[in-house]
């Protein structure tokens, strides 16, 4: 009996043209595979001429009372495919808890990597992409939404967030309210498809444009990291460093206590505290 194995399956985004060998390898020789809806991937296998294999539906409602059939198949030495609708499942789609479960039972979980619209859209967008952060799907209203706008407003690295179409303008409007109409951003839609557009300008153009144009189809918004805080002036350093030297920390503790603090060069730290250090009297009063 071969070992059983729970493969995880990049699948296109919009073009057929992006699965992949191995991804239609791995689709042909699985034993079933678990999808969102098995029309969409019905549709898929056929288009990419892969015998029609056994489907099992996985999407929120089901994903949880699934796993045991799938962990039993496993067991026995089945390859379990799991592809979503379009993209990398896992990413704002199901598949968390079947991966969590195969690892959990000590299975063998592999992945054929694929196209996914948050990747596609932050390497496209211009934006520094060396570090970023993934909101998914901002939540829809409330108390939740503000604080996780207020989240997105202060976090430095770019980030990327999924929007339907009927909720950008909104959206966009949310953003510049807690990020300022100054900061970039870039609205990715239709990615890989036809109408593949991607929009670049500030929040304020942003909002001007999608409530104007009110684009359709899928979309990802990529906006630029909060700005750095302005570098502490020398007389908050100054200030900083003599408080320190007054409770006692020799100059050198303060100047790294301080720069810690203030996020300024140590040595910077270190000058104001020596400066300070000699101007005090000495505690013999000489
Ligand atoms: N798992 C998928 C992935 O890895 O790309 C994402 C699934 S999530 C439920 C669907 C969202 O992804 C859409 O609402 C849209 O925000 C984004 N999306 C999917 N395909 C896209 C495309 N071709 N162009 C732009 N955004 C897309």
């Amino acid at each position: 009996m071969s070992a059983g194995a729970l493969v995880l399956v990049g699948t296109p985004i919009g073009n057929l043209g992006d699965l992949t060998p191995r991804a239609a390898e791995a689709l042909a020789s699985a034993d079933v595979v678990c999808c969102e809806d098995t029309r969409r991937t019905g549709k898929l296998l056929s288009l990419a001429g892969i015998e029609r294999r056994p489907l099992v539906v996985v999407n929120d409602h089901t994903e949880e009372r699934e796993v045991p059939a799938v962990l039993a198949r496993l067991a026995r030495g089945d390859r379990v495919a799991l592809v979503s609708d379009a993209g990398m499942p896992g990413i704002s789609d199901p598949g968390r808890r079947l991966v969590a479960a195969a690892v959990e039972a000590g299975h063998a979980v592999e992945v054929v990597p694929g196209p996914s619209a948050a990747l596609a859209a932050l390497v496209v967008s211009g934006l520094p992409a060396g570090r970023f952060a993934f909101e998914g799907f901002l939540p829809r209203k409330g108390a939740a939404r503000d604080e996780r706008l207020a989240e997105v407003a202060a976090e430095r690295r770019t980030t990327v967030l999924f929007e339907a179409p009927h909720r950008l303008a909104r959206t966009l409007a949310d953003l510049a309210a807690v990020c300022g109409g100054d900061r970039r951003v870039a609205v990715a839609r239709e990615l890989t498809k036809l109408h593949e557009e991607v929009w670049r300008g500030t929040l304020a153009e942003a909002v001007a444009w999608a409530e104007e144009r009110r684009p359709p189809g899928e979309i990802v918004v990529v906006l630029e990291g909060a700005p750095a805080p302005s570098p502490a002036g020398d007389e908050e350093v100054r200030r900083a460093v003599e408080a320190e030297l007054a409770a006692g920390a020799t100059p050198r503790d303060a100047a790294r206590t301080v720069a810690a603090r203030l996020g300024v060069p140590r040595r910077r730290a270190y000058d104001a505290a020596t400066s300070l250090a000699a101007d005090r009297p000495a505690p013999d009063g000489g």
